[in-house]
């Protein structure tokens, strides 16, 4: 009895028990689908590495003997769409059950619960097998309690798991390090050369040309620098351990004109596709931890730790908690649209150029960026976040739905009111230019909140204050924030917000 098993392109766990044996009467089907493509513009460099990813992933099990249905884009026969392919591939090879893994993203999981009613045959799915947690383990675990902090379900995470702990108590005396992780970069210590891979995409651009895929975004054809296959995602986390744990709780937060990751992993891509789990990367950072401890300070390894069991995993349970309804919050109202310089990156805005422009070039910005200057000035702004969350799920190489939409609808945009964030993640300049070296080379002033050359984002912060003042009065942590707007002198803030509402009149000017 033939059985078609499913994986979808963010599915390429090669440690998965379906691999444990070879089995002549299983079919894995994977396709590369329109459906995929065109839901949200992607970045090119986003939809080059899925399609690599999942091609590599289809030779690497052919090659231990695996058999595999393999629907390439440009396929004639290729349906493009998912239901199609999937009553294609069960008819074509006479198959008499239909296996999948859970989905991560909604839209999937209700497309495959609805194909599955359709079908004629028997269905079923098994977990992916990736994460530490199960979909609805956050929801258990908060049931009943008043709010949800992130802070309590790490140090679950890390005494269920046993992570860090010595005798039930943290290693290091500490949970959290977050206080030591804010040091600005100033060019010290040297950051390594990057770890890239300089691999030839001539062949896969050319095929997305042909069909037509609409995508933005640069990409260098003959240096694609991206993981895609499972060594090269493991020699990734070789180097993080080596050259770039021993700063990276430092320099988390820190941001630099000339250098665009810094200690950061870019493991993201490698784990979202699920070609790394976490706990392979957890594992190893941990052990190489503990050989090392003479020169690696737990802080840095807490910091790491708790971005991956702790962040990564609350925003996948606060996902599955809160879909479908999450998609729609806008608790803040904001309606208005995006400038073009997010597709282009030209700005006089030195912070915002730096930090477009990377994301146009390499499909990557670090949290900071996402998260205090494009986020920042996206609220500041009061962008729509349906517009927000189009932009970051097509830009970064690491987008989707179930990890975008919770970092960005929730911790940058506060559209679901305190749901993710306990505040709204907003600043003036004054925070970029203590965390960066972007306001020193720019046409603006940072320390200006009038005037031509006033840095935007000063009066747009005030201005966002008192716009949004009544969605915060009961908020403690806006407290000392509103009490400051509200000593502000009357005709000083009027004359901010005139100021503020006319930037944002013009904000293709900035
Ligand atoms: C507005 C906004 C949008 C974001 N969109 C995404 C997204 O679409 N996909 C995505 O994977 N991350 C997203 N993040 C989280 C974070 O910015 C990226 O995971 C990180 O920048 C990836 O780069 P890295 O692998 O070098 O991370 P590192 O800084 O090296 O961190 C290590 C790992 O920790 C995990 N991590 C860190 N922060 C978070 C977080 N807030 N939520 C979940 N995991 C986290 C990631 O898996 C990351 O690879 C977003 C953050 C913000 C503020
Ligand atoms: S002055 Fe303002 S716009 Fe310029 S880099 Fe600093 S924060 Fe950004």
């Amino acid at each position: 009895m033939k059985t078609v098993r499913l994986i979808l392109g963010d599915q390429l766990n090669q440690n998965h028990s379906w691999f444990d044996e070879v089995n002549d009467n299983v079919i894995y089907l994977m396709a590369e689908m329109r459906q995929e493509t065109d839901y949200v513009k992607h970045h090119i460099q986003k939809v080059i590495a899925f399609f690599l990813a999942m091609r590599n992933f289809k030779d690497e099990l052919s090659a231990k003997g695996h058999q595999f249905i393999y629907f390439s884009l440009t396929d004639a026969n290729n349906p493009q769409q998912l239901e199609e392919i999937i009553t294609k591939t069960i008819k074509e090879s006479n198959a008499k059950k239909f296996e999948y893994q859970l989905p991560d993203e909604y839209r999937l999981d209700e497309q495959l619960n609805n194909i599955c009613k359709s079908l004629p045959i028997a269905t079923s799915y098994a977990d992916t097998e990736h994460f530490y947690t199960t979909r609805f383990e956050l929801r258990d675990f908060f049931k009943g309690k008043k709010q949800m902090i992130m802070e309590s379900f790490y140090r679950m995470m890390r005494k269920k798991h046993d992570i860090l702990i010595n005798n039930d108590q943290p290693e290091g005396g500490k949970w959290n390090y977050d206080q030591s992780n804010r040091n600005k970069w100033k060019g010290q210590p040297s950051i390594p050369h990057e770890k890239d891979f300089k691999k030839n995409v001539e062949e896969i651009i050319e095929e997305l040309s042909k069909a037509k895929v609409k995508t933005f975004g640069n990409v260098d054809p003959t240096a694609f620098s991206w993981p895609v296959t499972k060594v090269d995602a493991l020699s990734t986390l070789t180097y993080f351990c080596d050259q770039l744990l021993p700063h990276f709780g430092d320099y988390q937060d820190a941001m630099h004109e000339d250098q665009k990751f810094l200690f950061h992993s870019r493991l993201s891509f490698a784990m979202n596709s699920k070609i790394l789990s976490p706990k392979e990367v957890i594992s190893r950072v941990t052990a190489h931890y503990h050989k090392n401890r003479e020169v690696i300070h737990i802080s840095q390894v807490e910091g790491f730790i708790r971005q991956i069991l702790g962040w990564r995993e609350y925003m996948r349970g606060i996902y599955w908690k809160e879909m479908p309804r999450y998609k729609g919050l806008n608790v803040l109202e904001n309606k208005n649209k995006l400038p073009h310089f997010f597709w282009t990156g030209k700005t006089n805005m030195n912070c915002l150029k730096h930090a477009i422009g990377q994301s146009l070039d390499h499909s990557y910005a670090h949290h900071i960026q996402r998260l205090m200057i494009i986020g920042n000035f996206a609220l500041l702004t009061q962008m729509d976040p349906d517009e927000v969350d189009q932009w970051y799920l097509g830009v970064y190489i690491d987008a989707i739905e179930w990890v975008e939409i919770t970092n960005t609808r929730g911790m940058s945009q506060f559209a679901d009111g305190g749901i993710v964030a306990t505040k709204p993640y907003v600043s003036s300049a004054n925070y970029i230019n203590k965390m960066s070296n972007y306001c020193s080379k720019c046409s603006y002033n940072h320390t200006k909140k009038l005037g031509d050359k006033a840095c935007p984002f000063n009066s747009l912060y005030w201005n966002f204050l008192a716009d949004k003042k009544a969605h915060f009065k009961n908020n403690q942590r806006m407290k000392m924030m509103l009490s400051l707007l509200d000593k502000m002198d009357g005709s000083v803030l009027a004359d901010i917000q005139l100021k503020a509402n006319d930037l944002m009149k013009n904000l293709d000017e900035l």
